[in-house]
Parts: C-alpha cells; structure tokens; sequence
C-alpha cells in the first residue's frame, strides 16, 4: 500500500474547524499514515501563535516571575480545540508537569516544543492514530545538532512497528533525553525526515496557501500558482525570499528521491505545488518563478591591470570572510571587481573592511553602493530556449528600470538582477508581464 506523509501547519490546526478539515484530508485517502502536526497557530490575524505565547511564558518564568497566568491561556487553547472536537481527553496532568519543567528551567527549546507535543496528542486521540513523541525518534546531539542518520535508523525502526501514527513536528531530543527544536518552521523538517524515514512515496505538506506563487502576492496581485518545481528551482527561489516551505525541509527527501507536494488545508481541491526532483515537463511559462529580497550593498573594487593579478579575488573575499560576511554575488570586469553583500551584515563593519581592502589590495578606487535589491528569474526552462535574458532587459528597458548588476548562473537555472530598491516593484512587475501575463 503507497505511503503518505502529511504535515499539517499551525494555521491547519488553529482551532476545533480547522482540525475537522484536516481529519477530513485524513480520512480522504487511507495512504495518508503518518501525520506531522505544527502548534496551533493563529485563528485570526492579530492571534498569537502557541509557540511565541510559550516563548513568552518560559522567558517569565526564567525571570522568576509568576508565569501561571500565561500557562492558563496556553491550556486554554488547547482546551477549546478539545472541547469544540468533544474529545474525551484531559491535559490536566500535561500541564503539571509542564510547569514543574519550567520551574526547573527545562529550556527554551523544552518549552517550544510542547506546542507540538500537545498538539500531537489531541491529533493521535482525534484520529485514533498512535502517538510517538519525537524525543524518542529524532536525535540531536548535545549541541541540539541534528543527527540525520541516527535518527532515520531509530525512526525507520520505529515506524515499521506502526501502520498509522502521529509525530509531533519540530524537536527531537539527545540522547540523555534534553530536547532540541529546530529553528522555526522546523515542522516541515521534521515531516521530511518523517517521509524519508517511512521511505514514503510523497510528502504532503498542508498549510493555509495553494502552493507556491509564480511571484510575490505583495507584489503581484493575484499571481500563479507554480504547479511542478524541482528541488534545485526551489532553493534558488527560497533563498531569494520565497517563503512556504522551510528551506532545510528539502534536503532529507531530496537524497531519497521523495516528492513534496504542498497543499491548502482550506482549498484542498486545490492540487497545489509539486517539488521533484527532475520533471521533463517544461514548465508553463519559460521561467518557474521570480523572488528577490531588498537590502543589499554593493562594493566595487578597482584596480589597474587587476586581471593579470593571481590570487586578487581570494585577498578580496578573504577580508569579508575575516568579518564574518558572507557575499551573495561576484560580478567583475578586467580592472573591477564587485562584492554584493547584505546591508544588515555589512553596515557596522563598512569603514573596516573597506580600509582592510585599500591594505590588502592596493585598489585604485573602492565605492560602495547600498540599496540595493536583487531579482531572481529561475527556471528549468530557461536554458532550452534563446532570448531570455533579451526578454529581460528589455521588458526592464521598457519599464526605465536601470539595471545595476546581472548574474547568470552556470547552471542556467537562474538569472539575478541588481536594481534600485525603489525600483524593484517595478522591475518584479515587467518581469512577470513579460513572461506570464503575456502568456495567458
Ligand atoms: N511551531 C513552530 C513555529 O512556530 C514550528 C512550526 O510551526 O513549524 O515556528
């Protein structure tokens, strides 16, 4: 019988509603086994998510200060879910000992962690599924270190005991039982290793939107839904900001060649986003996506004669790495070279390194630029067919956007452009029009 991991988010199980939707997406298909919950999250948008309210809570208590009102909300959302499903459950005993944990400084990560263990517990007592608390099967070593192949020995064991059960996302502990979380939206870390340890054929993960966008909501309104993407495609486009699924949720399944599909608890009609690993279907539209981010400086080196100079590059990149910056790109010239960077990591370090580069480079001339942002255009597409880096400048020529770098990936998987800040909407817009709207 197929195997199914499913994820649900912390908006999928805000409330008792939300909760009826995702045993119905449960009871949908008989090869969805193993279910991943998030904490609750918000039901409406100035809620809290359970999370914060238990970093808050801890944060109290390590203070010394009285904490149990704070815990007495936290229960109370557990507590409306558990009456709104009429689940013949008490978590009174949880609670004990959850404050007798914070009053012994259990940890942060203790403390966050329990959104999802309790959430699990309503989930295993709603479904009627088993539960296995993720201390048991997800290891982190002392550091809180994930410990990929000791846990897929430990979890694959595990599961093949079960043919149905719930996981709570997020944590796992180490091995003298001190629990780790993963950093936030860790979730979907933890439903991937779930699938690779269940040797899953999919891996759906259900959160409040259809899949991923061709380009930002904020930006573009009403954009499309991007129905196949690659891992590869997928990297390139989170890492420019194109946020739904946590980065680090790719690589376990990746290895195993498992498929993720991203749903919408709220439409789940809706097929949503399909990430493979390789797909020869072209995607519909040349490019798969756009993302960008603002917020970058820009630092140009010259130098005469600089590309006869063996070893300028490594001096150049050697005096970021020495402050702890990492560059983002590395366009040069014959006698320039220019350094992108992140404006938060470079800001209160600028007059240091731009004198630590006069000293190791003996540049001509050093300016820096800030405010920058930058684009990415990614898609498997691009390298079968001409003309699309034409397509783009012009489309940003005919929007008077001035483009300030350009970076084509040798994967041919991406090209970046530098703009303004200011003009960035404006050059996200003439992209998608040229290269969606034009299509439809
Ligand atoms: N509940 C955690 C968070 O809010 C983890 C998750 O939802 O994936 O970050």
């Amino acid at each position: 019988m197929k195997k199914i991991v499913v994820k649900f988010g912390g908006s999928s199980l805000a409330n008792a509603e939300q909760f009826r939707k995702a045993a119905a997406i449960m009871k949908e298909n008989t090869a969805r086994r193993y279910v991943v919950p998030s904490a609750p999250g918000k039901r409406f948008p100035e809620d809290s998510k359970v999370t914060d309210l238990l970093y808050q809570c801890y944060a109290s208590a390590e203070e010394g200060k009285d904490f149990e009102k704070e815990l007495e909300e936290i229960k109370k959302r557990y507590q409306e879910i558990i009456e709104g499903l009429q689940l013949p459950l008490s978590i009174d005993q949880e609670f004990y000992e959850i404050k007798q944990q914070f009053e012994n400084h259990a940890g942060r990560d203790y403390a966050a962690s329990r959104g999802e263990y309790l959430n699990g517990i309503l989930m295993a007592e709603y479904l009627g599924f088993p539960f296995i608390d993720a201390a048991q099967v997800i290891r982190f070593d002392s550091n809180g270190v994930f410990l990929p192949e000791e846990t897929d020995r430990i979890f694959h064991e595990r599961l093949k005991q079960e043919q149905y059960a719930v996981i709570p996302g997020f944590y796992g502990a180490d091995e003298q039982g001190v629990v780790h979380t993963f950093s936030r939206g860790g979730s979907d870390i933890t439903g991937s290793i779930t699938a690779k340890a269940a040797q899953a054929d999919l891996y759906e993960n259900w959160t409040d939107v259809s899949g991923f966008l061709v380009a930002d909501p904020r930006v573009i309104p009403d954009p499309q839904v991007i129905s196949m993407i690659t891992y590869k495609e997928l990297r390139e486009l989170s890492y420019m900001g194109a946020g739904v699924l946590h980065e680090d949720a790719i690589f376990p399944v990746r290895k195993a060649g498992i498929p993720i599909n991203i749903r919408n608890t709220n439409a789940p009609k809706d097929k949503g986003t399909m990430i493979v690993a390789n797909t020869c279907m072209p995607s519909p539209f040349t490019i798969t996506g756009i993302a960008g981010r603002k917020g970058f400086a820009s630092i140009n080196i010259e130098k005469d004669m600089m590309n006869t100079e063996i070893g300028f590059g490594r001096k150049v990149l050697g005096v970021f790495q020495d402050h702890g910056i990492s560059f983002e790109h590395v366009p040069s010239g014959i006698d320039t070279m220019t350094v992108f960077v992140k404006e938060e990591e470079f800001s209160g370090k600028e007059l240091l390194v731009i004198e630590q580069l006069y000293q190791k480079t003996e540049a001509d001339s050093i300016e820096v630029e800030k405010g920058l942002g930058l684009i990415a255009v990614v898609g498997r597409s691009m390298r079968e067919q001409r003309g699309t880096a034409g397509r783009i400048f012009s489309a940003l020529a005919h929007a008077h956007v001035n483009v300030k770098m350009i970076d084509q990936g040798s994967s041919e998987l991406n090209i970046i452009i530098g703009v303004d800040n200011g003009e960035f909407e404006t050059a996200v817009k003439a992209l998608y029009d040229i290269f969606v709207t034009i299509q439809l």
